[in-house]
């Protein structure tokens, strides 16, 4: 049996686990988010792409809710990532510029569909160069889902640039 993300819409085959209702996410699909966390966290490289796969995972798996800060720090790390080529650590910096400086953001309602990227086919790549590579044309993905929305957070971010 193939269970189906509710965020991200990819197919896993069942492994009965709990979806993960907070994060909007079939337990399988999280199981592959941990799985590419111990990489991305191991990796070592000072560029710290891990908050790559933070804003792209969380990008595709937004769900409704009174908190807007989910979404919108996502879409704040991918554009900052794919327009200004942010490197993690860059994006990291930036989000916490946010915070410090407001509690209120903005509401990105989630667009009717995402992909064709998901993280099972960052996962599918060989660890390494290739796979890094992969994350950041899943962040591009990612971004490119929320086209409808760029203008609103190119502003968003536009004022701590
Ligand atoms: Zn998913």
């Amino acid at each position: 049996m193939l269970i189906v993300c509710p965020g991200c819409g990819v197919p896993c085959p069942s492994l009965g686990l709990e979806p993960d209702r907070k994060a909007n996410a079939s337990g399988e699909c999280r199981a592959l988010m941990h799985e590419l966390s111990y990489y991305t966290l191991a990796h070592g490289d000072p560029r710290f792409i891990h908050q790559h796969l933070v804003d792209a995972y969380g990008a595709q798996h937004v769900r409704q809710s009174k908190s807007t800060i989910g979404a919108a720090f996502a879409l704040a790390g991918l554009y900052l990532a794919v327009e200004h080529r942010f490197t993690g650590r860059q994006v990291q910096q930036m989000h916490m510029a946010m915070a410090s400086k407001s509690k209120h953001w903005p509401r990105f309602d989630p667009p009717p569909e995402v992909g064709p990227l998901t993280v099972a086919d960052v996962l599918a790549v060989e660890p390494g160069p290739d796979r890094d590579e992969k994350l950041m044309q899943w962040c591009a993905s990612a971004w490119g889902d929320w086209s409808a929305q760029h203008d609103r957070v190119r502003e968003m971010v536009g004022r701590y640039l």
